[in-house]
């Protein structure tokens, strides 16, 4: 047996659409142009390719884009008045700090001086509560990817066994309750959980978050179960040159296409639905900030 293919470029470029209709919609009846702040603080390289496509993307998509490089050695105290002027200007609906930020600013402090009603990347403690509450609020782009592309595969999730593998905060807790909040029955597992292998065969749908290149084995896996692979891990590649990488999931993609029922490619999954549903949150941030209902699609 091979496993379909959950092709999560395609669905991001059908997401990326919907939002663009989505900011028409708000400019015509409205005259909004939703706007998106990113702030990118150092010159971390990887950071700098992100922060690069997310800018394209929300020009792409219709909206105002509005960047802010500052040097390395920025003070917290420079960081926190640039939120506050961000939080207070009314052109931008969507602020997003690059992660991770140099040691000497606590990243904990700039996430919660961040208007809530701006917090597109979702970190904010108050949407975090939203999504306990399973109330409408601004969700984590990553996890909302991952609940997406589990939907594309699985249609309703209502009912469905799930387990999680990892529990960050980024990741792991918020694809959990999401998952809840669309009715499945959900598991958790982290570094101490026993027999993870075990608890893996019991699920219908498995969704790895952990940060270990192949962890999760095909032999694991239940016959037909879909796997959302979130795992970013770059590797040794000999095979290409020396020297060279590739990037591989958190699970065996080889051994578990042969069992799966449908699994996200790494790369081309998890990863390209994050910018997507970004912009989609930026969308339904300028329409809530003004009361105005959100827009059909994001
Ligand atoms: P963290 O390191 O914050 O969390 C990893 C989680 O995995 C922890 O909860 C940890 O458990 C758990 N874990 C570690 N080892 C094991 C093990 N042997 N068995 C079971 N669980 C284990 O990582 P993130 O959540 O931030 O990211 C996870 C992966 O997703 C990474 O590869 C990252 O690159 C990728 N990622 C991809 C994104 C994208 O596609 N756009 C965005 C964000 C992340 P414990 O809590 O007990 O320590």
């Amino acid at each position: 047996m091979s496993a379909t293919l959950i092709d999560g470029k395609a669905r991001a470029e059908r997401l990326r659409a919907d939002v663009a209709t989505a900011v028409a919609a708000l400019k015509a009846a409205h005259g909004v142009q939703p706007g998106l702040a990113a702030v990118l603080v150092g010159d971390d390289p990887a950071s700098h390719v992100y922060v690069a496509n997310k800018v394209r993307q929300t020009a792409e998509a219709g909206m105002q884009s509005f960047e802010h490089r500052l040097p390395a050695d920025t003070s917290e105290a420079d960081l926190l008045a640039l939120v506050e002027k961000l939080n207070a200007d009314e052109t931008v609906d969507g602020i997003l700090v690059q992660m991770p930020l140099p040691k000497h600013i606590d990243s904990d402090r700039i996430v919660m001086a961040i208007d809530p009603a701006k917090d597109v990347d979702g970190l904010h403690p108050q949407n975090a509560g939203l999504i306990v509450l399973g109330r409408p609020g601004l969700v984590p782009c990553t996890p909302q990817g991952c609940v997406i592309l589990a939907e594309e595969a699985m249609g309703d999730l209502s009912g469905v066994d799930a387990l999680v593998i990892g529990r960050s905060i980024l990741v792991g807790k918020p694809v959990a309750l999401l998952l809840q909040n669309k009715n499945a029955t959900v598991t958790m597992a982290h570094s101490r959980t026993r027999d993870l292998a075990g608890l893996c065969r019991k699920a219908d749908l498995v969704v790895a978050a952990v940060g270990r290149p192949k962890m999760v084995r095909g032999d694991w896996l239940k016959p037909g179960a879909c796997v959302i692979d979130v795992g970013i891990n770059r590797v040794p590649a000999p095979e290409k040159g020396e020297g060279k990488t590739r990037l591989v999931g958190d699970v065996d993609f080889a051994e578990a296409v042969e069992v799966a029922g449908s699994i996200t490619p790494v790369p081309g999954g998890v990863g390209p639905m994050t910018i997507a549903c970004l912009l989609a949150n930026t969308a339904k941030a300028a329409a809530l900030r003004r009361g105005l209902p959100v827009p059909a699609g994001v």
